[in-house]
């Protein structure tokens, strides 16, 4: 019989899951090369063909279920991993290399790739040089059959599953989209990190960074996850799993009760007005944004729509239907659409070409964008399109900002690309809002300079708090060290806002710290005015805010900017907030 074993991790998306456990493995393991006799050759080369013919399947597997349970245009990304392995060439070569190196045929299938990889990069060719990507995966999916460690598939079998990960980049991350998904646990990630950020949206109750958790519940038959507390409970005996259907139908009911609130507006109870806007990655979530009573996009991740299309680019006409569905949905808000965060973890393989050793301080966000132009022009080109119809709600965001330079630059470009349209006789809107995105600290720091060029800064405190702190956001290792709270951080928030202020342009927050209940009253207090979110955070956000006084929240941020630590604005926070969170019945993190 199978007994209890639990597992602690960062709760990093609310709520409380119970579900049939499915096993993703992601990471091939480390290969070891070995001699082998001539004898031997055959045999090896019978492996491979074998692996190869497996890896085939069960990609052809894949295709079919990702078409029925994500869609077509997923499906065919997945069909021309599975044509790689019908290309004689690529099994020719490692084959030539079993028998000439008298190699393994995992370490050939290295060697193989490493020097294909090495070519791929010497290509002038962009469409070509893209094709890498496929490379690394059909090799990875090769290495894992050879290994005998196929990944299964995130087969849900019309059951309520949770995904079990050792590691998923955005791109698998979308597949949580599929309807019977209902929570998610992995080794790795962080609070920030972006397939959280995927669960969250989704409203799917996560955990990460749980070391040792693939190993734990491979055989297991049913998981529960805690996303409230950080826990992974795998073959939990039916008396527990009763304790845990009770508290997800408390959490259910208190939902309830809080979307209830969702037309009243976000107002201090001595009548400071905070503006309450989405996050929106997929526009599957505008619906649940609209019910939790959103005003307006306070940022659209737009690059989740490469993400969506890779490997191929996303056309001007897909984006265009793409801005207007935006500004469609929220007919009398502003949306804000951020120009494409490539780069860094962001799945940019394909557009740079040759990897980065250090992609996080690398070619990301605007300077991605600036390198491309062609690429850039085209998102600008749908924007300015989709803007005509709604000049005075559009709002155009620009990410990774850190030097005025760069500001003055994407201007001149979008003036340039707007004559184009004009010229072509396109309607282009007279007017739209130009901001951009304050999460490099150099930007905070120089926030009085950039604030006269700009309509409006939107703060990324997940970048902010990731490049301030030099803390790899997505980095379990170092997962403790992540604080927004730091007094750093709070510092460089209270400039900016002073910097907006002195320019007299508005400032968002968009981080992940808007949707924090712990961190609401502090923001309020250091006088931000619109925070922008997850959906699924809106409502506890919006109680709050009615339940508290801008006197009362200034008194906060002032007194947390004098603390010396994360630790103890944390504590005080907690304190501060316990009276206030405990009439509204909200759960949080200590
Ligand atoms: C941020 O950095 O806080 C932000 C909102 O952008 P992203 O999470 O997409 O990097
Ligand atoms: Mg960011």
């Amino acid at each position: 019989m199978s007994t209890l074993r639990s597992f602690a991790g960062l709760g990093i998306s609310p709520g409380i899951a119970i579900g049939r456990p499915v096993v993703i493995e992601n990471r091939p393991a480390a290969v070891r090369q070995q001699s082998i006799g001539l004898e031997e050759v055959a045999g090896e080369v019978a492996r491979l063909r074998e692996a190869a013919r497996r890896a085939a399947r069960h990609i052809a597997e894949l295709v079919d279920e990702t078409r029925r349970q994500v869609g077509p245009e997923y499906a065919a990304i997945l069909d021309a991993h599975r044509l790689m392995f019908e290309d004689p060439t690529l099994l020719g070569d490692i084959e030539k290399t079993i028998a000439s190196r008298r190699v393994n045929a995992e370490a050939a299938l290295e060697i193989v790739v490493r020097e294909l990889l090495a070519r791929f990069d010497q290509l002038a060719d962009v469409y070509l040089r893209e094709r890498r990507t496929d490379l690394l995966d059909v090799a990875a999916e090769l290495q894992r059959a050879l290994q005998g460690r196929l990944a299964p598939s995130w087969r849900t079998n019309g059951e309520d599953t949770i995904v079990i990960a050792d590691d998923v980049p955005p791109s698998q991350a979308l597949q949580m989209t599929s309807k019977h998904i209902c929570g998610f646990a992995s080794e790795t990630g962080g609070t920030t990190s972006h397939t959280t950020i995927i669960a969250r949206s989704l409203g799917i109750p996560a955990v990460v960074g749980v070391e040792g958790l693939v190993a734990g519940a491979r055989d297991a038959t049913l998981v529960i996850v805690d996303g409230f507390e950080g826990h992974v409970l795998v073959d939990p005996d039916p008396a527990l799993v009763q304790v845990y259907r009770l508290r997800a139908e408390e959490h259910q009911q208190r939902r309830r009760e809080l979307l209830q609130l969702a037309k009243l507006p976000a107002v201090t109870s001595d009548g400071r007005r905070i503006r309450l806007a989405a996050n929106i990655d997929l526009t599957g979530e505008l619906a649940a944004a609209r019910e939790a009573g959103a005003e307006g996009i306070g940022l659209f991740r737009s690059e989740f729509l490469f993400i969506r299309s890779s490997p191929q680019l996303p056309d001007e006409e897909e984006q265009l239907r793409t801005y207007r569905e935006l500004l469609e949905a929220f007919p009398e808000s502003p949306v804000t659409i951020r120009t494409f965060d490539l780069g860094g973890k962001k799945l940019a393989r394909e557009l740079l070409g040759s990897p980065e050793t250090n992609p996080v301080l690398g070619l990301r966000g605007v300077r991605l964008c600036l390198q491309k132009p062609e690429f850039f022009r085209t998102q600008i080109r749908a924007l300015l399109r989709a803007g005509a119809a709604a000049p005075q709600r559009l709002r155009v965001l620009v990410p990774m900002v850190s030097s005025l330079e760069e500001v003055r630059t994407v201007r001149i470009f979008f003036q340039r690309v707007r004559r184009e349209l004009v010229q072509e006789g396109y309607a282009v809107p007279e007017r739209f809002e130009f901001g951009v995105m304050i999460e490099v600290p150099a930007a905070a720091i120089v926030a009085d300079r950039l604030a006269p060029e700009v309509d409006f800064f939107a703060v990324g405190t997940n970048d902010l708090t990731q490049y301030t702190l030099a803390v790899d956001r997505g980095n379990e290792q170092v997962a403790a060290l992540y604080r927004p709270f730091h007094p750093a951080v709070l510092h460089l928030l209270r400039r900016v806002v002073e910097a907006a202020g002195a320019a007299r342009i508005p400032v968002s927050l968009c981080g992940e710290m808007a949707g924090d209940p712990l961190a609401v009253p502090v923001l309020v207090g250091l006088g931000i005015q619109e925070l922008s979110m997850h959906p699924a955070a809106l409502p506890v956000v919006r109680g709050l805010i009615r339940a508290l006084q801008y006197r009362e929240a200034r008194r906060i941020a002032q007194r947390a900017l004098q603390l010396a630590s994360a630790k103890a604005v944390e504590e005080f926070l907690l304190e501060q907030l316990s009276g206030l969170l405990s009439h509204l019945k909200v759960r949080i993190q200590p």
